[in-house]
């Protein structure tokens, strides 16, 4: 089964983690690969569980080309917190069974936490934050989101 890793680096500035917020999608993009068709913007929410048509099994997502009616499932194999450290990080592994290839990847939102436990969350990739308590930034700069 094809098996795709989202990655994340990004410089970042007294940063612990960087997560995906529960119950929040990662935002996809795919590329059919009978047909070609791009699928943009598909969410795919790692807490979802949904019936495969025709089976017993369950998926996290179900996606069909709109072109040539390719079906697929899409299931989060496994995730992990990105940490502060200015390098390319698997962060979450996806399985796909049929032919579509995830091209793209972004949060929906997430979480930065802190090397001092604050919790900061954002919907822009890329975070300058001071925090007050501490008296020390909090940045997320040079996002570079790829896929594996
Ligand atoms: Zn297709």
């Amino acid at each position: 089964m094809p098996k795709f890793n989202l990655t994340l680096s990004a410089a970042c500035e007294n940063v612990q983690f960087i997560k995906r917020i529960k119950e929040t999608p990662y935002i996809l993009d795919f590329v059919c690969g009978k047909c070609s068709e791009p699928q943009n913007d598909v969410e795919l929410l790692p807490e979802n569980k949904e019936p495969v048509p025709n089976s017993r099994g369950t998926t996290c997502l179900n996606i069909k080309c709109k072109v040539c009616n390719s079906t697929n499932t899409v299931d989060v194999v496994s995730e992990t917190a990105f940490k502060g450290e200015e390098q390319a990080q698997k962060i979450c592994a996806i399985e796909i069974r049929g032919s579509h290839k995830i091209v793209a990847w972004k949060y929906a939102m997430f979480e930065i936490e802190s090397t001092n436990g604050s919790i900061f969350q954002s919907e822009e990739d890329e975070v300058v934050e001071y925090d007050e308590k501490h008296e020390e930034n909090v940045n997320v700069l040079e996002v570079v989101r790829s896929v594996e």
